[in-house]
């Protein structure tokens, strides 16, 4: 099959970015999320661009607190 080449790197791909409905897990979540949030406040549609992560934040609290504490940090000083 001339096709098992390009097959192969849609399944490299799907396993590092992760397709839709795929959780990413806290390590694969971790590793970018980071760049998930810096994303999302520019305003780019996350959940189209890192599925896998948008899915996982929202099965796992732990990360999904870590997330809340990257956003709440890069929106600013946090004010009392
Ligand atoms: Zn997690």
């Amino acid at each position: 099959m001339s096709e098992s080449r390009g097959r192969f790197e849609a399944d490299l791909l799907v396993h590092l970015l992760g397709s839709a409905g795929d959780d990413s897990g806290c390590d694969g979540g971790f590793a970018v999320l980071a760049e998930y949030v810096e994303r999302e406040l520019e305003g780019a549609n996350v959940r189209d661009l890192l599925p896998a992560v948008a899915a996982h934040l929202r099965n796992c609290p732990a990360c999904s607190d870590d997330y809340e504490g990257l956003v709440a940090l890069a929106r600013g000083p946090r004010v009392n």
